[in-house]
């Protein structure tokens, strides 16, 4: 974020072959690689090619976030069936950054001072053939530097293997194209050519440093450095793209394989493993017009943020449709993108979709172009799954000033029931939550993210039914009121 405003100085210094990245939203004008919404820069060259996640068949989008802004977290990443051990490397680097995070802002750190913030967003690369790539991009609010880094996983399908970066670059080839990068990076403004020499001369901070490569859409291996890896840190983060006809020569076998599922995808992916049945949503039950009276009945709204997942939303609407339930669904765009079937069949029982941001920052932080960019790729993605616009917005962490409103045309919405579900996961702890606080006219705060809070439903739903509860979505408790 602070190395936002070097960037139109640093443009002036790219090269065909280089440039400043514009944090690591810079990979192509219609990407969404900047989690924190900021539109792709024109400026960049070789653009990364985007992948359609609802094309992976059996994906799973591991997500686990706070609503609470004094512990404001936010992290995703895909499982995908037969990829399991770069699934396993992508787990172990987010759980020891949330732990981290956790252990010295929520349980011993003093909220707000500084401001501090973890969001680990996720992005396909390829997903095409027998290759699998993903990055993973990390802000930290809480960290010394900028806080911002990006690394890729890569899994090489035939030989049933995680690969870093690295790996697609041939083993002999790795000192020249270490010279050839080293060429490119050396004289410009903020690079230290000393750190430079150590980095990549030790085995170790080489493979760290490198831990983000990736192929463009015409065949060149551009190279993300985060900000401070090689240079001062005012200089940001570093692209470098090496073209073609210099890589290819380089590239590991499992390189040209990613070379070539990037410039001419596959229509699938296929990992040799068997057919993973995807998550069925259930057909609709509740559609049409809603005609509970919330002045003469009482009316109660549950929503649930964070989705949809596999298989928690499927399971969820089964149960609301049980009890012919209306609810509102807070989505993330980032997994509407990745169950858009799950988004549809919301909207077909009757459901509300509401929007929730592409990746779950806190808006308050963002500049009003990017707060626009985070609302409105995911209404999109409402729209293209639903066929309607969403016209609610919650906030993640509830945090919304008077920028974020003057973003959007949507309108807040926020809660007076917090389950906090997605600190205690115990279906019956949350379930008596919400049927303790329960009150007419009330917003409930749930997850549909987490199995124990969609299980905790049946006896909400049960229990306040019995006491004569209606569940209204958000717009018609709203509109009745
Ligand atoms: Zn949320």
């Amino acid at each position: 974020m602070r190395t936002h405003a070097l960037v139109p100085s640093l443009l002036l210094l790219g090269a065909l072959s280089f440039t400043a990245a514009c944090s690591s939203g810079s990979d192509s004008s219609s990407d969404v690689t900047d989690a924190d919404g900021r539109p792709g820069s024109s400026a960049t060259p070789s653009p990364v090619r985007t992948v359609d996640p609802s094309k992976i068949k059996g994906l799973r989008i591991v997500s686990h976030s706070s609503e609470q802004s004094s512990c404001p977290f936010a992290t995703s990443y895909p499982d995908v069936p037969g990829a399991e051990a770069m699934t396993a490397a992508m787990r172990k680097d987010v759980e020891k950054r949330l732990t981290g995070f956790r252990s010295g802002q929520c349980e011993d750190g003093t909220p707000g001072t500084p401001p501090r913030e973890l969001n680990i967003s996720h992005q396909f690369l390829v997903a095409s053939g027998d290759v699998l790539g993903v990055r993973l991009r990390t802000q930290d609010h809480s960290a010394a530097a900028s806080g911002l880094s990006t690394t890729t996983y890569w899994y090489d399908g035939k030989a049933d293997a995680y690969r870093t970066a690295l790996g697609l670059v041939a083993e002999g080839s790795r000192d020249a194209f270490i010279t050839a990068l080293e060429d490119r990076l050396k004289g410009r403004e903020g690079v230290d050519a000393a750190a430079l020499d150590d980095t990549f001369s030790d085995p170790a901070s080489r493979t760290a440093a490198l831990d983000d490569m990736a192929i463009t859409a015409d065949g060149g291996l551009r190279v993300n450095l985060d900000r401070g890896e090689v240079g001062v840190p005012a200089a940001g983060a570093l692209t470098v793209v090496l073209p073609r006809k210099t890589i290819t020569p380089w590239l590991s076998a499992f390189g040209q394989r990613v070379q070539r599922q990037t410039m001419t995808p596959s229509p699938s992916l296929d990992l040799g493993v068997p057919h993973t049945s995807t998550p069925t949503a259930p057909a609709p039950t509740a559609s049409g017009d809603d005609n509970t009276d919330c002045k003469k009945v009482t009316c109660i709204a549950l929503t649930f943020d964070d989705g949809p997942a596999a298989p928690e939303t499927a399971t969820l609407l089964t149960y609301l449709a049980q009890y012919k339930a209306r609810a509102t669904f807070f989505t993330v765009g980032q997994n509407v993108a990745a169950h858009p079937d799950l988004v549809r069949a919301e909207a077909r029982a009757g459901h509300e979709v509401g929007n929730h941001s592409w990746n779950h920052p806190d808006l308050t932080k963002l500049t009003p172009g990017q707060i626009a960019f985070q609302l409105n790729r995911t209404s999109a993605a409402i729209e293209a799954a639903t066929g309607k616009a969403p016209t609610l917005f919650r906030p993640p962490y509830g945090a919304v000033n008077a920028r974020v409103k003057a973003a959007t045309t949507l309108s807040p919405v926020l809660w007076d029931v917090d389950t906090e579900d997605w600190k205690y996961p115990d279906a019956d702890k949350v379930a008596r939550s919400v049927i303790t606080k329960a009150r007419r006219n009330g917003v409930v705060l749930m997850h549909d993210i987490h199995p124990t809070s969609v299980a905790a439903v049946p006896q909400i739903l049960r229990t306040l039914s019995a006491r004569g509860f209606h569940f209204v979505t958000v717009s018609h408790l709203r509109a009745t009121l």
